[in-house]
């Protein structure tokens, strides 16, 4: 199978929009998926987030709708051809945004709706027409009740991130928006994984389709070094800022289990002289698409975030990932870790363990089958010195004898479901809580927990070499956010750590 663009007789305003994004060679899902949506069969894929997946569906399906592309300014000649529906508003937004630049030499029209912004801008849009248009499922249903959106001209259909839709419980919106597209159509599912849930839902809405999977379970991606560290609670900033300093490394994520500890980091680390940025579910979508915006920019040195708030972020070039907090599940820190060495680049992870996280590392160790060695910081004279606390030991104990102390793992199972449509109220899912401040009388609450992070980690298909696709791109083009959140504004560079930091964001 050949992986060059050249070879797939792109039309010529796809096949540029491609260059100048600067791919050279396809990826493995793109390599699969776009042969066959070419032919307009349903496809069942996969694939995460970072695959490449949204060009391996949205440039097929634009070749396919070059058909219609007209450039009357009537609204009756640019119905609703496609629809892409996606959980989460980042997810849509960043689709959405790919999805323009991928369409951007043609006259198709796109746009993107989803909840927790004004539905006014959104309607404009619509009421103009277009010819793709990217959802979440609970803002498409108001747009359809408002009779802002027509369906019944719908050719292709693409459920992306169809196991999380599930999971926030969108399966009756899922049916009821399917329920308005014409029976004779291309539907295209993309899942992280294939449970039963799945399957059903594919038996039910999809002929026959075609199965394509470049996902492999539970890996980490080899080209990301990961470090522990044991470190006291007190120690842990020292710990971070001893580890940009010995490894020259100016930009990070730095991960967190509660809102609460996001906030309390980000503001101690702003203190300390790091730009911070933190990106929470308390905050506002505006607020979060700016910090991202802002640490796209080099404007911010280090993003403190939770789970939850970076759910399907498209980050690319993050040179390292810190865990603060080990996280509850050990398939977060593969998730989490995954935000570094992509794109074939090198990425560090460090995890900061201290005396009660045996449990937690236990569980880490066990997933990614690699033996776990905790190794302590070598600080400099000059960082200031934390309370002692000699983590690694009380780490040692606690595995050896098998007690492994419980603060955190008595605590760590509990989740809930987020069944909070944050779509529709705009407000975020409440994320799961440190259970360590149970332990200060804060009063334990139920934890919800993002669903995207309750399933096994599938990477994408890592090897040991960096994949011809990835060593060969550029950073790609992209604009900052919605036009519907803001009036457009380019990103200049994609992650370039070299900016100087200018403006402090918001913590
Ligand atoms: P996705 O999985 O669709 O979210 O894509 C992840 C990132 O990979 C996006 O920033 C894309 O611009 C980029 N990308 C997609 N396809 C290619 C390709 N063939 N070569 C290089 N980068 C790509």
């Amino acid at each position: 199978m050949t992986s060059s663009f050249s070879n797939l007789s792109l039309a010529e305003p796809l096949a540029r929009a491609v260059a100048e994004m600067g791919y050279e060679s396809m990826t493995p899902i793109q390599q699969q998926a776009i042969p066959v949506v070419l032919t307009g069969q349903d496809v069942m894929g996969a694939a995460q987030t970072g695959t490449g997946k949204t060009a391996a569906f949205s440039l097929p399906l634009l070749q396919r709708l070059l058909k219609h592309e007209n450039s009357s300014t009537s609204p009756a000649r640019h119905p609703v051809r496609a629809l892409v529906l996606l959980p989460t508003r980042e997810l849509a937004d960043q689709v959405a945004q790919q999805i323009a630049l991928y369409a951007k030499h043609t006259k198709l029209r796109s746009t993107v709706v989803f909840g927790g912004m004004d539905m006014k801008p959104q309607t404009i849009e619509l009421k103009k027409g277009v010819e793709v248009l990217v959802a979440t499922p609970g803002r498409l249903l108001d747009h359809i009740e408002a009779k802002n959106a027509v369906l019944n001209q719908v050719e292709y259909v693409v459920l992306d991130e169809a196991d999380r839709m599930l999971d926030i419980g969108f399966l009756p919106d899922l049916q009821r928006i399917l329920s308005y597209l014409p029976k004779q159509r291309t539907t295209l599912l993309f899942s992280a994984t294939f449970s039963p849930e799945i399957k059903r839902l594919a038996s039910s809405y999809l002929q026959n389709p075609i199965t394509i999977e470049v996902a492999r379970p539970n890996e980490t991606a080899s080209t990301v070094e990961q470090r522990f560290y044991s470190a006291g609670d007190d120690d842990k900033r020292r710990a971070i800022h001893q580890v940009l300093k010995t490894r020259g490394i100016k930009q990070a994520f730095i991960f967190v289990n509660s809102k609460l500890g996001c906030a309390r980091l980000a503001r101690s680390l702003e203190r300390e002289g790091l730009k911070t940025a933190a990106l929470h579910g308390d905050k506002s979508q505006d607020e979060r698409l700016k910090a991202l915006e802002a640490f796209k920019k080099g404007e911010v040195d280090l993003l403190v975030c939770t789970d939850v708030a970076a759910r399907g972020l498209d980050i690319k070039d993050v040179p390292a990932v810190f865990n603060f907090d080990v996280p509850f599940n050990a398939e977060d820190y593969v998730h989490r870790i995954g935000r570094t060495g992509r794109a074939g680049a090198s990425g560090l992870a460090v995890t900061l363990v201290s005396g009660s996280d045996a449990r937690l590392v236990a569980d880490i160790e066990k997933l990614i089958k690699k033996k776990i060695e905790l190794e302590a910081v070598e600080y400099d004279e000059d960082q200031p010195r934390g309370r002692i606390n000699d983590g690694r030991r009380a780490w040692r104990e606690a595995g050896e004898t098998g007690d492994g102390r419980d603060a955190v793992g008595a605590s760590a199972p509990r989740r809930e479901r987020d069944r909070d449509r944050d779509h529709r109220s705009g407000r975020e899912s409440r994320e799961s809580r440190d259970p360590r401040d149970q332990h200060r009388g804060f009063r334990p609450a139920a934890i919800s927990r993002d669903p995207f992070f309750e399933k096994p980690y599938e990477a994408s298909a890592a090897s040991d070499a960096a994949p011809a696709w990835e060593a060969a791109t550029k950073a790609a083009p992209r604009s900052s956010i919605s036009a519907n959140i803001k009036p457009k504004r380019k990103v200049a560079a994609l992650f370039k750590a070299s900016a100087q930091p200018e403006t402090t964001a918001q913590s």
